[in-house]
């Protein structure tokens, strides 16, 4: 990734938040992991990503993904269709994947082509190998405060708080964003954290009324340099998960230059979520592998197997 190194060495600058050196701890311990599940089974697990056509814009990403599997032994598998695969396809090559004791995860490219219709992976997708929680299955037991898989940029966002120290419980914190793969779970997750957390999207009245309330700010709109210093409250910490080419370099959906001199920590674009979210999908995809191999989820049989957390409902 290219871009602007915010100014972070400035004496008087905020705080930043990076995600590299988080990444790198989490890495080294899903290593450990993936070796000791090597000695205990046999065998190393595999995510499988599935590419449909092979100018997708999430291509390059999705490969980034595949080669942090390598650096910690987690086997990748490649399962590419062609841009005309139909939805039968699709959905025949996810099923083969979810039958497949190997592959403990999957991770199908989002956004799909126009031909092929979400429900085609929904519907077919085993909610125990959903280890980007797209399936409604895992949205739900987020928000009911159940243990599934969590879409990994939502994590990513609120674990870089977590592990920087940040104090969540009893804060003011503003989403702004309500995708189903960032700004929701990462509201869901704020509140798990006992933030009082407010959504903002682009139907809010007053964005900045709110943003000056807030303690904490998660910001995934995908409008470069949207939110600026003037808008926020002197102190608060921002969290950046926009991702944006402008001028042909990355840059976030908050104006770092302006609210560097408002915030007392952020974490940037780039450098801050973006390095963490690979990682933090890499743990999902032990968390998968364990609790098929210790039998806690049926997968495979079909769509909705049913999901260890589940079970503690009845
Ligand atoms: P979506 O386009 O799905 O959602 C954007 C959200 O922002 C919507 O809820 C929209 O509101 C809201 N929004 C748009 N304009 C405004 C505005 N002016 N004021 C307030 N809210 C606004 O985007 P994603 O959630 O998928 O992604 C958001 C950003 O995060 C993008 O820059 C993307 O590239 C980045 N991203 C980064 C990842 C990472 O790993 N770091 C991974 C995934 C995404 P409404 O619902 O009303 O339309």
């Amino acid at each position: 990734m290219t871009g602007p190194e915010p100014a972070g060495g400035e004496p008087a600058g905020p705080r930043l938040l990076r995600g590299g050196p988080i990444a790198t701890d989490v890495r080294a311990a899903v290593a450990a992991d993936v070796a000791a599940f090597r000695d205990e089974h046999g065998f190393a697990p595999a995510l499988a990503v599935v590419i449909v056509g092979r100018d997708a814009p999430s291509t390059v990403y999705l490969h980034k993904i595949l080669d942090g599997c390598r650096t910690v032994g987690i086997v990748d598998r490649l399962v590419e269709l062609s841009e005309d695969a139909g939805p039968a396809r699709v959905a025949a090559a996810i099923a083969g994947l979810n039958a497949d004791p190997g592959v403990a995860g999957i991770i199908v490219q989002m956004p799909l082509p126009p031909s092929i219709p979400l429900r085609t992976v929904i519907d077919v997708l085993d909610p125990a190998k959903d280890i980007d929680g797209i399936h409604p299955l895992n949205a739900g037991l987020l928000a009911l405060g159940y243990e599934g898989f969590l879409p990994a940029t939502a994590h990513a966002a609120v674990e870089i708080l977590k592990r920087s120290g940040i104090p969540l419980e009893g804060r003011r914190a503003v989403v702004v964003g309500r995708s189903n793969i960032v700004g929701k779970p990462a509201a869901l997750l704020l509140l798990r954290e006992h933030a009082t957390v407010t959504i903002c999207h682009s139907r809010t009245v007053d964005l900045a009324r709110h943003l000056r309330e807030a303690d904490i700010v998660i910001v995934a709109i995908g409008r470069p340099g949207f939110i600026t210093g003037g808008m926020l409250r002197p102190g608060a910490v921002v969290v950046d998960v926009g991702i944006n080419v402008r001028d042909g370099r990355i840059v976030g959906d908050v104006d770092f230059a302006s609210a560097a001199s408002v915030v007392s920590a952020i974490a940037p674009v780039p450098g801050g979520v973006g390095p963490l979210t690979n990682a933090i999908l890499l743990t999902h995809l032990m968390r998968a592998a364990r609790n098929q191999a210790d039998g806690r989820v049926a997968v495979g049989s079909r769509p909705l197997a049913p999901h260890r957390s589940l079970e503690s409902l009845s």
